[in-house]
């Protein structure tokens, strides 16, 4: 088993054998991709002290985001980066001697670290960049692994770690823990037994065994889901005989077996994510054929994005030149959003002055909005799981 890296734990703790189940596909996407740009350009920020020189690598779509983000309250001393590894030790990676590391251990990327002597703690930080379901700090396994590598790689007694979630504005949202000794301890005694729980079961399924496999929240972005034995049978009677599967879902709805009925159509609209994912990867290597000489796969589409205010300049010219009134008024609308006043109150030039924080500054501009009667309110209902 190669064991999973500190981002995959809450899944790996709640169901073991999804830490050595085959994947179907890899974990990736655009999500991930503008979280690989947006964690670059805070190292690149933080490393060269030049946000404008980090920000030269940023494609222009997310250059307004990233300059919003401020990196102000981000301790000084904190290093960016730091890869913590546990093969029995605890180290740094790059404080491994060579040869003496096995080729698997248990990795964790920390995105900030820091150690103060006088507390005796490590401060272990991770970005987060999308809106998926973050467990909170405190019950979050990736950051106690971050927490009790960290201590341990340093011999603290205690890890404060922080999940710092960045908006499509470019604010920060912190969710802190705090972990002491027992704590650490108790970190400790679980990790290595969800490790022999991981090597047990792929040993078991070695000799011929079904893996006993735990569901919930934590299966929606599991790689092997196409390969767990609980769903394997729900992706075969939902592809299979699809008009089957809904019926024995109505058949739960007409029981008023509600409950039954949404679990079973999560399951399904998960496997079906699944199912997806996995057929986009197979069409990336090669399109499928569907039948009729058509084949799915990727094709190249072009739009066009026409620049507001060049089209502005442009269509009033001619327009003014053909004595047409209104023309480029009405070809050019203008939009505005939260999002955009909070970009351009960190990005022009003298608009933070314009109040004691980017944030006042952003509110007092709304409420003079909503003076003028330029603000509507508008209330929306959406269905989403929430606490009973
Ligand atoms: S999909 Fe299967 S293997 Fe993956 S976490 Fe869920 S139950 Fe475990």
């Amino acid at each position: 088993m190669k064991i999973p890296s500190a981002s995959r734990w809450q899944r790996f703790t709640a169901c073991a054998p999804s830490g050595h189940l085959p994947v179907s596909y890899e974990e990736s996407g655009d999500a991930a991709t503008k979280g690989t740009i947006i964690h670059k350009f805070i190292e690149t920020s933080r490393k060269t002290g030049s946000r404008e020189r980090a920000l030269k690598a940023v494609p222009d779509d997310l250059k307004p985001l990233c300059y919003a983000i401020s990196l102000d309250d981000v301790p000084a001393s904190a290093e960016s980066e730091v890869v913590l590894v546990y093969f029995g030790q605890y180290q740094r990676l790059n404080e491994v001697p060579k040869g003496t590391m096995r080729d698997d251990c248990l990795i964790m990327v920390a995105d900030l670290f820091d150690y103060d002597k006088d507390t005796d703690a490590v401060y272990v930080a991770d970005w987060k960049t999308g809106r998926g379901f973050v467990p909170a700090a405190e019950n979050n396994w990736q950051m106690k692994i971050g927490a009790l590598l960290g201590a341990r790689v340093v011999g603290a007694s205690k890890a404060h770690v922080s999940i710092i979630r960045i908006d499509d504005a470019g604010n920060l949202h912190e969710d802190k823990a705090e972990f002491d000794e027992f704590d650490l301890c108790d970190i400790e005694e679980q990790m290595l037994a969800t490790l022999k729980a991981g090597y047990a079961s792929e040993r078991a399924m070695g000799n011929g065994k079904l893996p006993v496999v735990t569901e919930g929240q934590h299966c929606k972005y599991c790689p092997s889901f196409l390969f767990c034995p609980a769903k394997r049978a729900l992706v075969r009677a939902a592809v299979g005989n699809p008009e089957e599967t809904v019926k024995t879902l109505e058949k739960e709805l007409l029981r008023e077996n509600y409950t039954e009925a949404y679990l079973g159509l999560r399951r399904l609209a998960d496997a079906s994510k699944a199912l997806w994912k996995a057929l986009f990867s197979r069409a990336q290597e090669e399109p499928i054929p569907i039948g009729d000489g058509m084949v799915w796969g990727p094709s190249v589409v072009t739009t066009e994005k026409i620049d507001g205010d060049i089209a502005y300049r442009v269509i009033n010219e001619i327009g003014q030149q053909a004595q047409i009134p209104g023309f480029a008024e009405k070809a050019v609308g203008f939009t505005c959003s939260k999002a955009s006043i909070t970009r351009a109150v960190a990005s022009v030039e003298g608009a933070k002055d314009l109040g004691s924080s980017q944030a006042a500054v952003v509110r007092r501009l709304i409420d003079s909005i909503r003076e003028e009667g330029g603000v509507e309110v508008k209330t929306t209902e959406r269905y989403a799981e929430r606490k009973a």
